[in-house]
């Protein structure tokens, strides 16, 4: 009997997930060790701050869907990976044992440096941040920053924006947008968000970086200093440093280095998928479409692993399409070089995020209530 460990149940995970009682049938043991019961989907996380989505729509309960499969499921963290001995370190469970192990735990934000409140300051990851961001948020506050010029900074000003100017609430966004704001994206893209923003109460301050956070004041490298009440913090993502910590072989940016099977280079019972892999073959963008086309590839290589077959690669796809959720369902769609923007591509984002949703959420989440904690 082989046991195989899940490290982290995010996106990639969600297919093995399903699958535990397959695993379960063919005599091996599956631990998931999670950080929380729930994993939330990033692709309505935005939807969040407008209050468009509720929390229970975006999350799946990966606790019960474990257990409900035959599986053993860690509420913990990963804190460590001891691969000459294939165990696995958490915070408060100790050292768990793996034969094959796979790991999809996901990115975080970086805090900026000097000397601030925690508890106003947060980050985009995890995405359940943004529900507890939004709870925060007081009826005095005035001016509430968002920092980080990408689309996750776009999407979430622009919905934050909606909720404040649909609540009557009298606060405002700025939005610190480093030195091109949606850098990455074509003009007419960059053109189309900054006329949502300006409907909006936001301010973007694009070409302005942020230099250092103080308590209720954002200081900006060309030495502007902006009040804020709370702040979100959006300026990218980077992966865990376990992997490098456990010298294991990682990407430049510290991520699980793997080949196309999805599998540890040098180390052929580890695998993993999501934002915490460097893929050798080629550089991919940490989105959750990867993560999610990933997922399908780890069940069927980790099945393979503990029963000795043929191993399937992953074929990343060149292009993806994306649609920016701008709030009020406003969408902005780009596939290749056409861009549409409106009510239909939101209808179009919601409707596949939600057929998403639809597939995992197997525990009746929807049902469940709420806890604020
Ligand atoms: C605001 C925002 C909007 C986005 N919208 C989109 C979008 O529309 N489309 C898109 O493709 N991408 C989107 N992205 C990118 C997307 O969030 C990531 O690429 C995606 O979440 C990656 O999935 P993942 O499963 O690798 O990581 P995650 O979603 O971060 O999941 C990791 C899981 O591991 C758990 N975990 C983390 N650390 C530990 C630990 N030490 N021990 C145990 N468990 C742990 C976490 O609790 C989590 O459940 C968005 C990102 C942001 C910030």
């Amino acid at each position: 009997m082989a046991t195989l460990v899940l490290a982290g149940a995010g996106h990639a995970h969600l297919p093995i997930l399903t699958n535990i009682p397959e695993f379960v049938r063919r005599g091996h043991c599956v631990t998931v060790i999670g950080a929380d019961d729930f994993h939330y989907y990033s692709g309505m996380g935005p939807g969040l701050l407008s209050g468009d989505y509720r929390p229970e729509h975006t999350r799946f309960d990966v606790a019960t869907l474990t257990r409900r499969g035959g599986g053993t499921f860690v509420r913990d963290r990963v804190t460590g990976i001891d691969p000459g001995t294939r165990k696995v370190h958490t915070e408060n469970s100790g050292w768990i044992d793996y034969d094959v192990l796979s790991c999809n735990l996901g990115s975080s934000v970086c805090l900026p440096t000097g000397e601030f409140d925690k508890d106003r300051v947060f980050t985009v990851k995890p995405i359940e941040n943004l529900d507890k961001f939004r709870r925060s948020v007081q009826a005095t506050d005035r001016n509430l920053l968002v920092v980080g010029g990408g689309a996750a900074g776009a999407e979430i000003a622009a919905n934050l924006g909606c909720w404040l100017s649909g609540s009557g609430h009298s606060a405002h966004v700025d939005l610190i947008a480093g030195n091109v704001f949606l850098a990455d994206f074509p003009a007419g893209i960059r053109h189309r968000v900054e006329r949502t923003l300006d409907a909006l109460p936001v301010r973007l301050h694009a070409g302005e970086r942020l230099a250092k956070l103080e308590r209720g004041q954002a200081i900006l490298e060309s030495g502007l200093a902006l009040p804020y009440d709370r702040a979100l913090l959006a300026t990218g993502v980077t992966p865990p440093l376990l992997f490098a910590e456990a010298d294991l072989p990682t990407g430049q940016d510290g991520g699980l280095l793997v080949n196309r099977f999805l599998q540890a280079i040098d180390h052929p019972e580890i695998f993993g998928g999501g934002d915490c892999i460097s893929f050798a073959d080629r550089h991919l963008a940490r989105v959750g479409v990867y993560a999610v086309r990933q997922g399908p590839v780890l069940l069927r290589n980790l099945l393979a692993a503990l029963e000795g077959e043929q191993l399937t690669p992953f074929r990343p796809q060149n292009h993806f399409l994306l649609i920016f959720n701008l709030g009020r369902q406003q969408g902005l769609l780009r596939w290749h070089s056409l861009t549409w923007s409106g009510r239909i591509p939101f209808l179009i984002k919601d409707y596949i995020d939600r057929r998403f949703m639809q597939e995992y959420q197997r525990c009746g989440e929807t049902n469940q209530p709420h806890s604020s904690s």
